[in-house]
Formats: structure tokens, sequence, C-alpha cells
């Protein structure tokens, strides 16, 4: 075998073994291959606002809708903040629609417990948080960076699913995404830019385990450890499978989903 065909692309999306188990359920991390955007987005990119072209990025969004089975995909301008956007049927008439998607007004965290709706967080090291209730059958779909951990924007997607649907936090399930590992999370800054509750989880000099510190919060909301399912792999080291802006800068943003298939 060439040393090519050993480096055999990987077009699987990242699955989580905690949400397989639910029929109905779709969900995953794709990785950046697969779409039609030629470098530096190649190819399976699903923003608009890094260069890419239109025509391109609504191919590959369709493909994912196809593949998701649902209605419609919602999204948000990211902005890095704690906005939560719970989408009801009554808030969707007010959305932009940019074919396959819904856009809600900016935010960075997605909820819903409607059937046929797929929820998308673009990423490029930033972590997304797939989270299901199966008690109140209710989902969400977190952006959280580094800013995101510091406003803890999980935290508050997970009291908002207690209060607004009645979750129970003991039963939920989470699931953090391909995203910066502790290996590459250098903060040189970090005594401006992180709290200094974010110490305990430095592991050498200047750099930070986002994925434990995700673990945490999302434990302090009640969450239980062996439900919080983290992918473990970093997008700056396998930047030849996932967008990395740490790693490539000028790239593309990957798509992150969680819906509840369309019934039909
Ligand atoms: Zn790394």
């Amino acid at each position: 075998m060439s040393g090519l065909d050993s480096r055999k692309k990987n077009t699987a999306r990242h699955e989580f073994k905690n949400l397989s188990r639910f029929p109905g359920l779709f969900h995953g991390v794709y990785t950046r291959h697969g779409g039609v955007s030629p470098p530096p987005f190649d190819s399976l990119n699903v923003s608009w606002n890094v260069g890419d072209e239109e025509v391109r990025v609504r191919s590959n969004l369709v493909k994912i809708h196809d593949e998701m089975g649902v209605d419609f995909l919602v999204s948000s301008p990211q902005v890095h903040g704690n906005e939560v956007h719970v989408i009801h049927e009554a808030a969707i008439a007010s959305y932009g629609n940019r074919h396959p998607v819904l856009l809600t007004p900016p935010g960075d965290a997605l909820v819903t417990r409607l059937k046929g709706v797929g929820l998308l967080i673009k990423v490029a090291d930033c972590q997304s948080i797939l989270l299901l209730d199966p008690v109140s059958e209710t989902i969400a779909n977190v952006h959280s960076g580094w800013r995101g951990s510091v406003a803890g924007i999980a935290k508050k997607t997970v009291s908002l699913m207690v209060e607004r649907f009645g979750a129970d936090p003991p039963s939920m399930l989470a699931a953090v995404g391909p995203s910066l590992g502790p290996c590459c999370a250098e903060f040189v800054n970090h005594e401006r830019e992180l709290p200094k509750s974010f110490l305990d989880f430095q592991v050498r000099p200047n750099h930070f385990d986002f994925w434990a510190i995700t673990r945490r919060q999302l434990m302090d909301e009640g969450l239980k450890l062996e439900n919080i399912e983290i992918a473990g792999r970093c997008t700056v080291c396998e930047k030849d499978n996932f967008f990395s802006y740490r790693g490539l800068g000028e790239t593309g943003r990957l798509a992150s989903v969680i819906g509840w298939k369309a019934v039909r």
C-alpha cells in the first residue's frame, strides 16, 4: 500500500456512545472531509463568514441536512457570549431563512424539544457541547470556546433546560466534541484572560485542560461523571481531519449537529 493510501481520509463524523443509544436522535461532529469547498476551506465548510463561496457552503449544509433527516437546520451568528436560544414553534417564524438553515439572532447555544429541527454549531478549535435530557427529550448544542468557558455558557444552558423543561441533571447526557486539547491550549495571557479558578486545570505552564473545565462545570450543575463523554480529539493535532483556527489560520468551520428526526 502506498503512503497516500495509508493516509486514508476519515470522512465519518465523530459520534458519541452515550447519545447513540437513542433511536430517532441524529448527532455528531462532522470531519472536514466530504464537502465541495476548495482549499483552504476543504472541504465540508459550513461557515458563510470565512471567505468561502455561498453556493458551496449551501451545498455542504444541504448534504448535512439531508443526512440528518430533519425539516431544517437552526443556527446562530456565534459571538462567544452566553445567550441561549430556545427553538419553539412561535419563535421559528421570526428567524431569517438561509436555506437549509433558519438563522436566530446572535447567540451561542440552542435548545429545543421539537422533532425535525437540527441544531447546528460551527467550530474550529472551540468546543461544541451536545446535551440530552432523556426525561423531557430536550436537546441542546452549545458553542463554547475559552470565552464561553469563562462566561459559563454550558452551565447556563443546563440550568435553562431545568427551569424551562424540567430537565433532570443526574439523568442528562453530555458530549464534548473534537476541540482544542490540553496539548495545544496555550494561553500566555491567562492571568488577564482566565479566572484564577482555571489554574486548577493548568496542566503545564500556560497550558489548560478545557475539556476538564467543561466536565467540572457540568458536574457543578448536577450531571454525573459517567454521563459526560469527551471526544478527546484535539483539532490542532488532528488538523488533517478537522478545521483548526490555531493550527491553520484561514480555514473552514466544522459542523456539530444534534436533532430529533422529523416524524413523517
Ligand atoms: Zn493538540
